[in-house]
């Protein structure tokens, strides 16, 4: 026992002296509970995690500590994309990407997708459909620091009626009750942290109840799609923790009977909040995107991309006005303002999500659009959009203890940028300072 103490004790000063203190001194500190900034901010960081905040000249910094200079920067927790899709980085032709790059989406494409996310300040996102080996696989190495990119909640495959040609890897369809929960159970033991239902508009009640149900049993939230009115009916009987989307159609706005069930939902204050990610930017600056392709030669996109891969996502989207993803948009664009302040009148919690990897949507810009898009475009409040980037969405995945917020004893994911990005939401296009679980990476 005597020697067991020992060692424990030798180990735990060995790893103190790895992990000497950073202390992040002069910025503007806004921790996520969306009170007023701090000024002149210090934070200090001892391994993984905050260790003390405090102010210059009212808390002292110890004198090994290693000092980074957020002098005249906003100072926040890292962002949360909620809706990313690894597996894909932009190119416009998806029949053409899973037939030539699955094969690599697990050890080239997932991993080179997360470390964009990372440099472009995103500390935590979440995955809505891949194949279920890589999408484990990626978040289970980013954990271990073998490879950069931000700590990764996994839904897996979707589960919907039946996949799409060709894409059974990534896409399981459910026949019956009992299939639906066997396919559930196969994901929870796999160790996914949520399940993805799309489609279930399409499903039977039987099974669509099933899914949800047997997620719920095993602790698992329920994340679907709210493209059709029908999907966010049946969503809303069986429970679905968080929904996806503002719509694919060029319906002007929800129907009054959905409207009338988010209410009824958004009342009920022992289910918690009613999430929905809305997923905007892709849709609204879509014709700003034709009109100005020169802003797709940023190639903060190419990073961990073999030339070839970049060279054939390249030729895909180079003529953008010809994308048959967006030709609906013109229709689609004007309902957007109307259906997501519907949402947000009905007391439904807005994450920040993006969709991120559809056509010309890349890992390295998208999050920061859809922040932009809110406040700029929709003249939501800079700190509740930053809110929907950071606490709620920790609050949405359970880990509210420990992310999302900068504080006494949480993770250290921190981003700075230079300037005030409560005046100026779009200075996170380009973030100076990326710190995860204690780490600089940028
Ligand atoms: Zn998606």
């Amino acid at each position: 026992m005597k020697k067991i103490l020992f060692l424990l004790l030798t180990l735990s000063s060995a790893i103190q002296a790895q992990s000497p203190i950073k202390a992040l001194v002069g910025g503007t500190l806004i921790d996520g509970y969306g009170g007023k900034p701090l000024a002149n901010s210090i934070i200090l960081i001892k391994g993984e995690r905050i260790k003390a905040i405090g102010q210059v000249g009212l808390m002292a910094i110890p004198p090994s500590a290693e000092i980074i200079s957020t002098e005249g920067m906003s100072v926040m927790p890292g962002l949360w994309d909620m809706h990313v899709h690894l597996m894909i980085n932009g190119h416009s032709d998806y029949t053409h990407w899973d037939k030539t790059y699955l094969k690599i989406a697990k050890d080239v494409i997932m991993p080179s997708s997360a470390h964009q996310l990372l440099m472009a300040g995103v500390t935590s996102a979440r995955d809505l459909g891949a194949p279920l080996d890589a999408s484990i696989t990626v978040r289970d190495r980013i954990s271990k620091g073998e490879i950069p990119g931000p700590t990764m909640y996994m839904s897996g495959p979707f589960i919907q009626h039946e996949a799409y040609s060709g894409t059974a890897e990534f896409r399981w369809g459910v026949k019956g009750e009992a299939d639906a929960r066997a396919k559930v159970k196969q994901l929870v033991k796999a160790g996914v942290n949520c399940i993805k239902l799309i489609d279930q508009d399409q499903m039977t009640e039987v099974e669509y109840m099933a899914v949800v149900d047997e997620a719920h049993k095993n602790n698992l939230k329920v994340v679907a799609h709210a493209h059709r009115p029908e999907e966010i009916r049946r969503g809303m009987k069986a429970g679905v923790d968080c929904f996806e989307h503002t719509g694919l159609a060029a319906a002007p706005e929800y129907p009054e009977d959905v409207m009338d069930m988010i209410k009824e939902r958004t009342a009920k204050m022992n289910l918690g909040p009613l999430f929905w990610t809305p997923t905007v930017e892709g849709l609204y600056n879509f014709e700003y995107m034709r009109d100005n392709p020169e802003r797709l030669d940023n190639t903060t996109w190419h990073l961990g991309l073999p030339d070839s891969v970049v060279k054939d996502i390249k030729q895909s989207i180079q003529h953008p006005s010809r994308l048959t993803y967006f030709g609906l948009n013109p229709l689609r664009k004007p309902t957007l303002q109307k259906k997501i302040n519907q949402l947000k009148k009905a007391g439904v919690v807005l994450l920040i999500g993006t969709d991120s990897g559809i056509p010309m949507k890349f890992h390295s810009q998208s999050t920061w659009n859809e922040l932009d898009v809110w406040v700029n475009e929709f003249g939501f409040d800079p700190m509740y959009t930053i809110r929907a980037a950071t606490y709620w969405p920790a609050v949405a995945m359970g880990v509210e203890k420990d992310f999302g917020t900068i504080v006494e004893g949480k993770y250290a994911d921190i981003i700075c940028v230079k300037g005030d990005v409560l005046r100026h939401i779009d200075l996170l296009q380009e973030v100076d300072i990326v710190v995860k679980k204690g780490k600089r990476y940028k």
